[in-house]
């Protein structure tokens, strides 16, 4: 295991010391795991497994796990025998991008299910994922926030269905991550209605992608977890949170995402 932060000569040296303290078994494991940088002359062949094998793991760190028994939460029926790979990639760019980014960096072609897909599907989803990505860097603007708080929920709802296109459905882990900045679009509004529902949904993603046992997932449930809206909050606030307790029909959803309203909230 080797912090993220650690580079260069320094993550050498550390990795060096760390093997060379475990058994031999675990070195001779360790030494027969494969390297794609080989013919590197930047990295030792040590650092060069390191890098073609390491996974993120907790707190910073990044290691590899000679052996270990993973947990997944699958979002749909997983036939016999199916091979369960995981993506390389913190986003989802263009095709192009995407095979250059592996085949530099990892030295493979990548056959997944979207890279597989027909021409002209692959085109379709290219414009999809450029378009979500466009949308999610805008959302890291702050002032855009309070400047201009309708345009992001328009944003917002936008890359919610693009994803659902995608194949991600709403109580995924990435419709979570745009469930969360609408939560923090209404509160740094003030609008605590909206806040409580998109907080809510932004929870039901982090429950399928982590599960309800794990422990960060039952710390936040006590602030996002809570059924329905707290009385206080509904008598406060406008009259389509009346509706925040039955629906997630189109009338409801329209009241989420302020439609028909412009300028600020
Ligand atoms: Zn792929």
């Amino acid at each position: 295991m080797l912090p993220d932060d650690e580079a260069g000569d320094s993550a050498e040296r550390l990795l060096a010391e760390k093997l060379s303290s475990p058994s031999n078994k675990k070195r001779k494991a360790y030494f027969r795991l494969h390297n794609i940088h080989k013919s590197s002359f930047s990295f030792s062949p040590a650092f060069g497994i390191f890098k073609t094998n390491a996974l993120p793991l907790e707190d910073g760190y990044s290691g590899i796990l000679l052996t270990a028994n993973i947990a997944v939460h699958a979002l749909r029926d997983i036939k016999e025998g199916e091979e369960i790979t995981i993506s390389y990639m913190a986003n989802t760019p263009s095709y192009a991008e995407r095979q250059a980014h592996l085949n530099t960096g990892f030295a493979f072609t990548c056959t997944c299910e979207l890279c597989s897909l027909p021409l002209s599907s692959r085109r379709l989803s290219d414009r999809r994922w450029n378009r979500i990505i466009a949308l999610d860097r805008q959302m890291a603007d702050p002032f855009r926030l309070l400047a201009s708080p309708i345009s992001c929920l328009r944003g917002l709802r936008e890359m919610l269905r693009l994803l659902k296109e995608e194949g991600y459905e709403e109580d995924t882990a990435v419709a979570a991550r745009t469930y969360y900045d609408a939560f923090q679009v209404a509160t740094i509004n003030g609008d605590q209605a909206r806040a409580e529902v998109s907080a809510q949904r932004a929870y039901a993603g982090r429950v399928v992608r982590y599960g309800e046992d794990d422990a960060t997932v039952i710390e936040d449930e006590g602030l996002w977890g809570q059924p329905g809206i707290p009385p206080d909050i509904r008598q406060d606030a406008e009259v389509g949170a009346e509706r925040c307790a039955d629906s997630k029909g189109r009338e409801f959803e329209d009241w989420l995402w302020k439609e028909g309203t412009d300028g600020l909230f």
